[in-house]
Parts: C-alpha cells; sequence; structure tokens
C-alpha cells in the first residue's frame, strides 16, 4: 500500500533491524523501544491494523508467528516471558507488538502495578495495571447490556 510504512519495510525500501521472517510475517526490533528487544511481527501483505478483521486464518498464524519470535526472545534475554499487545493505533497495517519482560526469569510470579488507574477514554496507549475495584452490580448490569 502507498504510503505505508511498514509496507516499505516489508520491501526493503526502508530498513529495519530484522530479527525473523517467513512468507507471510517478518519480525523486526522497534526503532522507539521502550524496552531492550521490544519487537514487532507484521504481516508481509497489507492488512488494516485492526487485528479482529483479519481473516481469521491468518489471525492464528500471526499468533504462531509471535510465538516463534517471542521463543527467540526468551532465550537471548534469558527471561521467561514477553507481553503481546496488538493495538495498531499508531500505523494502520496488521502489527504485533512484542515486549520481553526484563527481570523475569520464574514461569509465574504474582506481579502487580503499584498504582491504579482508570481510562475514561483512549490516550493512544494501553496500560495493563489494574484499576480501583468495581461495584459488582453495575458490572452484572453492563455485562448483561453487552450480551444483548
Ligand atoms: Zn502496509
Amino acid at each position: 500500500m502507498d504510503n505505508c510504512i511498514f509496507c516499505k519495510i516489508v520491501s526493503g525500501e526502508i530498513p529495519c533491524a530484522k530479527i525473523w521472517e517467513d512468507e507471510n510475517y517478518l519480525a523486526f526490533l522497534d526503532i522507539n523501544p521502550n524496552t531492550k528487544g521490544m519487537a514487532l511481527v507484521i504481516t508481509k501483505e497489507h492488512f488494516d491494523s485492526y487485528l479482529f478483521d483479519m481473516p481469521e486464518d491468518m489471525q492464528a498464524k500471526f499468533l504462531t508467528a509471535a510465538n516463534k519470535v517471542s521463543r527467540m526472545l526468551e532465550k537471548y534475554f534469558k527471561i521467561s516471558r514477553v507481553a503481546l499487545v496488538m493495538e495498531g493505533m499508531g500505523i494502520n497495517h496488521a502489527h504485533l507488538k512484542l515486549y520481553p519482560l526484563h527481570g523475569v526469569t520464574d514461569k509465574f510470579v504474582e506481579m502487580w502495578a503499584s498504582e491504579k488507574k482508570f481510562f475514561d477514554k483512549y490516550e493512544g496507549y494501553i496500560s495493563t495495571q489494574l484499576g480501583p475495584q468495581a461495584d459488582m452490580a453495575e458490572l452484572n448490569k453492563l455485562a448483561e447490556e453487552i450480551q444483548l
């Protein structure tokens, strides 16, 4: 697609720090990492960035590709987990973001962010920290409405 930075990376017009590829997907290190080894897995074919609009077979293969890259990051950084985010609000080309969880070496250790925050609207990034505890009656009401 014209003027799509990720399509230009796939074509080689724009360089990237490639770490893995197969016939359908390409993985490279993010040019603006917020942690060492932050990587992107992108489709070689242009799809818009909202994952749930992709064909289902491509979604499944996309996750398999992210799995392969995550295992590479685990091995290299000697960590036990990599976080996966599919947000897609910066570049409108399908991509998965992989964040090595540095310092996490056991398969599971309970960890929580020290602060809680609630978002009334999207602020340009996703946070996984918890918000304040919700009222159960309000949650049940919302759940019922969502199911209608
Ligand atoms: Zn593209």
